[in-house]
């Protein structure tokens, strides 16, 4: 209860600050740009080639960029302070990159759920924003009721442990797979480090029978 009312407050306050302040960098603050990133901090993006980074079974991996930099401020920005708006330059930063890769097919995108316990503590999944705004930019359709995360799982650090933390953690729901059908999915998420998640949710959609799949992140560590 306290952690929804303080989300909301943190809400409302960001909103208020927009209205004063109007249309500002989300990252220096100046206000010579008609974006949420200015040029100066868009400078220091370092953009990956379009080649898969690796496969797993058989799955390409593409990141479109480094975690570092104006990247790495935008997520924590999401993820850890509010920003709602950060989603914005993010998605764009993503279909930038999404725009370069070759094979382009019948995508449907889908991203890692979080634990509905997780979203209601920070009041959002941030990945539900990145994804929609990536949906507006690409016109795909996001489908965000295949995956299911059904335990709450602690980061982790070592990425042993993150293998068998994340072991068991979604499943899948089988009234969704002929909304999937024929289609390629996209799979989407911010940062990728060890892969551990993303590559707990091809096994289940490999499980399924579905392999026509791609991954690809905004980052990579
Ligand atoms: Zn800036």
């Amino acid at each position: 209860m306290f952690l929804e009312l303080r989300n909301q407050i943190i809400h409302i306050l960001n909103t208020f600050l927009d209205l004063i302040y109007n249309q500002k960098c989300l990252i220096c603050s100046c206000a010579k740009t008609d974006e949420l990133l200015c040029k100066t901090c868009s400078k220091d993006i370092r953009y990956l080639s379009t080649y898969a980074h690796k496969f797993f079974k058989n799955i390409p991996f593409y990141s479109a960029t480094l975690y570092d930099g104006s990247v790495k401020k935008l997520i924590h920005k999401l993820k850890f302070s509010h920003h709602k708006k950060a989603s914005i330059p993010l998605a764009k930063i993503l279909f930038k990159y999404f725009k370069n890769i070759k094979e382009q097919k019948n995508y449907i995108i889908i991203y890692p759920p979080s634990y509905f316990l997780k979203s209601a503590q920070r009041g959002y999944n941030h990945m539900f924003l990145i994804a929609k705004e990536f949906s507006k930019l690409t016109n795909i359709e996001i489908n965000n009721k295949i995956i299911k995360k059904i335990k709450y799982t602690k980061p982790q650090y070592k990425a042993k442990n993150r293998y068998k933390n994340i072991k068991g953690s979604f499943k899948i729901n089988k009234n969704e797979l002929k909304q999937i059908k024929n289609k390629t999915i996209l799979l989407i998420d911010d940062i990728t480090t060890s892969g551990a998640t993303l590559e707990e949710i091809i096994n289940i959609l490999k499980e399924n029978n579905i392999n026509d799949i791609i991954c690809l992140t905004i980052a990579k560590t």
